[in-house]
């Protein structure tokens, strides 16, 4: 696949989100994409998405009931295989020693080679756009968690408690990175994106075309920037990321 650079394909996978929906909207492709190819795919998302609406009318325990339902809806059409809530609320998420622990329990309890989540140095993007910091901190808890948390017996002792051994991850992808260097061809998948974030219609509304029409012109702008970042391609639709290879993956296949 010559627009796709990245190191390989995962055996298993642990995305780590802020909130029901970021998946979706960020990486879903490329997840369906892994999952074709045979890689088991677990997903954490870190708050309740109570706080994801401004209606006066709203109640705040019942829409993360809704989100969960979303979220659970939205994870069977990509083939997720479990999505773990963890239910911090939403709105105020910190990277919390607790956060990071409770991050290190689910690295080490489905023992991941590859974990997936945001690039917690982004604060802003252009001029238009500033990243939510529950995204920040869920991203900054999981990549504490990656390292050294979850390869390192002695950090969260409590944890070898809980039969939890040390594990080692071999590649991290970070997605909304500020300089990508990785890009995974969608073209086959979007269709599969848009369903699986149609799901989520307390955030996105019903209107599937021009949700639709939304996320196509996005991949199609990550495609470009793929084709002259790497001068390959042209492929019609793309995810980005930041890849960490921290050690040399011992599963999964090359791509
Ligand atoms: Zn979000």
């Amino acid at each position: 696949m010559p627009t796709t650079s990245t190191p390989h394909i995962p055996h298993r996978v642990l995305v780590i989100a802020a909130h029901p929906d970021d998946e979706e909207f960020t990486i879903a492709g490329t997840l369906a994409h892994w999952i074709r190819q045979g890689a088991e795919v677990f997903t954490v998302i870190c708050t309740d998405g109570s706080r994801g609406s401004n209606d006066p009318d709203c109640r705040p325990a019942e829409l993360a009931v809704i989100r969960r339902q979303e979220q659970e809806a939205a994870s069977a059409i990509l083939g997720v295989r479990q999505v773990i809530f963890l239910d911090y609320e939403d709105g105020t998420l910190q990277p919390t020693l607790e956060l990071r622990r409770d991050l290190t329990r689910q690295i080490r309890r489905f023992r991941p080679d590859t974990v997936v989540c945001g690039d917690p140095t982004m604060r802003f993007y252009g001029s238009g756009y500033v990243n939510h910091p529950d995204h920040r901190a869920a991203a900054d808890a999981a990549l504490d968690a990656v390292f050294p948390s979850a390869g390192t017996r002695w950090i969260f002792a409590e944890l070898l408690g809980e039969g939890l051994a040390p594990h080692d991850v071999s590649v991290v992808y970070l997605w909304g990175a500020g300089e990508p260097d990785t890009w995974v061809d969608i073209s086959d998948t979007i269709d599969l994106k848009i369903r699986a974030l149609s799901e989520h219609r307390s955030q996105v509304g019903q209107d599937w075309e021009a949700l639709s029409q939304r996320i196509r012109a996005r991949a199609a702008q990550v495609a470009a920037t793929c084709t002259e970042e790497s001068g390959t391609g042209p492929t019609r639709y793309a995810e980005a990321f930041r890849c960490l290879i921290l050690r040399r993956p011992t599963t999964g296949t090359a791509a």
